[in-house]
């Protein structure tokens, strides 16, 4: 991957916080060339996920034997548990094409793009406007049982102590500003 080929942004904060939504509101409203990376996961789907739509839902199997073949571009173990990662399939061929990408992704992701292109990609770190807020939205999910809430939970408090290693970082207080201000920063190293 070179400079030449279209943005590559990575957008991290800890589970709950919103960034997929505040993603998913951005590629709606705006005229940039982006997309969304679905990027792969052993874990369950959700009640209403659609693989292919939300992520790629895979056997430990098959999630091992794509690293293996060096088809992922990071991958992590994420709340000590489940595979996350993305294909390369994801990101390689849409950026030579000049459409930018989007990666969704936990901090130990982001880690791993920083550490591999270094000054070819932005990096944003969403947060909430407060731990207890966080821990609301999570509550407020009710499809997670207490043990797995409080495990995002104890993560959350050390990724938090990561945003500083980010390009920007944005509250997500509010959902249409916070889709602004990546919007912006997103304009702004690209120029466009
Ligand atoms: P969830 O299970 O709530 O969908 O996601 C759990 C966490 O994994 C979220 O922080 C999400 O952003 C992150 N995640 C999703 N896809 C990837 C990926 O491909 N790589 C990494 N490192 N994290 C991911």
């Amino acid at each position: 991957m070179t400079k030449d080929h279209a943005p590559l942004i990575v957008v991290s904060g800890p589970a709950g916080v919103g960034k997929t939504t505040v993603v998913t509101r951005l590629l709606e409203g705006t005229n940039l060339c982006l997309r969304r990376a679905i990027t792969a996961t052993t874990r369950e789907p959700r009640p209403g996920e659609v693989d292919g739509t939300d992520y790629y839902f895979w056997s430990e199997g098959e999630f091992r034997a794509t690293i293996d073949s060096g088809r992922m571009l990071e991958w992590a173990v994420v709340f000590g548990r489940d595979f996350y990662g993305t294909p390369r399939s994801e990101v390689d061929e849409y950026r030579a094409r000049g459409v930018g990408v989007i990666l969704v992704i936990d901090v130990q992701g982001a880690a791993r793009v920083r550490e591999l292109l270094p000054n070819y990609h932005l990096s944003v770190f969403i947060e909430p406007p407060s731990f207890e807020e966080l821990e609301a939205r999570l509550r407020g999910r009710k499809d997670m049982p207490e043990e797995r809430v409080l495990r995002r939970l104890a993560t959350a408090r050390d990724e938090l102590t990561q945003a500083d290693k980010f390009h920007h970082r944005i509250v997500n207080r509010d959902l249409s500003e916070a889709v602004r201000e990546l919007e912006r920063v997103i304009r702004e190293r690209f120029n466009n």
